[in-house]
C-alpha cells in the first residue's frame, strides 16, 4: 500500500459504502495510519492507498501514539455552519498548499471499525479535515475547491504533478487505468 498522487485515477472515483469489516481491512486502516504518519500528515483517505472504500482515518496530532486515532466509515455529512478559510495541504498533492473556505462547522455521522455510531458536531481543524478528506471519497480534490480567480496559482504545480506521473505510468511504476480498475472491482465486490 502506498499513498498516490495526483493526477492518479482513484483520486476521482466515487468510492463505495462498505458493508463489511474483516481483520484484512482492520489491518488496511492500520496501514493507513502508518503512511499518514510517515507523510506527516492529519488525515488520510481510501482514495489516496488506491482503496474503492467509503472510509477515511484522522490523527490531528500527526504522530503515531499521540493524540486520537479517529476512523470513519461511511460518513455522512450535514448541518453546514458559518464559513472559514484556511491554508490546506493533502498527502497526494505534497508541497502544495492554498487557503480553502469551507463550513466553520458540521456534524458528521459514520460508523468506527467496532462497529460504533458517530453522532457529534464538530468544528475547528477538526471540522476541516472531516470536510476534506470527506471530499476525497466523493473524488473532490481539495484544488477543486480554490477559488476560481487562484486556479492558476495553483496551475504549474498541477503541471508538475502530471509530469512526473506521466514518468511514472512510462516506466511502469503505476498500472494502466484498466488494471487499478478491475482491482478496485475485486475490492468492492468483497466489501461493499
Ligand atoms: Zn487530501
Amino acid at each position: 500500500m502506498q499513498i498516490v498522487q495526483f493526477p492518479h485515477p482513484t483520486l476521482r472515483r466515487v468510492n463505495k459504502p462498505l458493508k463489511r469489516v474483516d481483520k484484512q481491512l482492520k489491518s488496511m486502516v492500520e496501514e493507513m495510519f502508518d503512511l499518514m504518519y510517515q507523510a506527516r500528515g492529519i488525515g488520510l483517505a481510501a482514495n489516496q492507498v488506491n482503496l474503492p472504500f467509503r472510509l477515511f482515518v484522522v490523527n490531528l496530532s500527526g504522530e503515531k501514539n499521540q493524540g486520537e486515532e479517529m476512523v470513519f466509515l461511511n460518513p455522512v455529512l450535514s448541518a453546514p455552519k458559518g464559513r472559514a478559510i484556511a491554508e490546506e495541504g493533502c498527502l497526494s498533492f505534497p508541497q502544495l498548499f492554498h487557503p480553502v473556505a469551507r463550513p466553520e462547522q458540521i456534524h458528521v455521522q459514520a460508523y468506527d471499525l467496532a462497529g460504533n455510531a458517530i453522532d457529534r458536531t464538530v468544528d475547528g481543524l477538526l471540522a476541516r479535515v472531516i470536510q476534506h478528506e470527506f471530499d476525497h471519497l466523493e473524488g473532490v480534490l481539495f484544488i477543486d475547491r480554490i477559488e476560481p480567480g487562484d486556479q492558476k496559482v495553483v496551475e504549474p504545480a498541477l503541471e508538475e504533478f502530471a509530469l512526473e506521473f506521466s514518468g511514472h505510468r512510462a516506466s511502469g511504476k503505476i498500472a494502466d487505468d484498466r488494471q487499478i480498475e478491475t482491482q478496485l472491482q475485486a475490492l468492492e465486490s468483497r466489501y461493499c
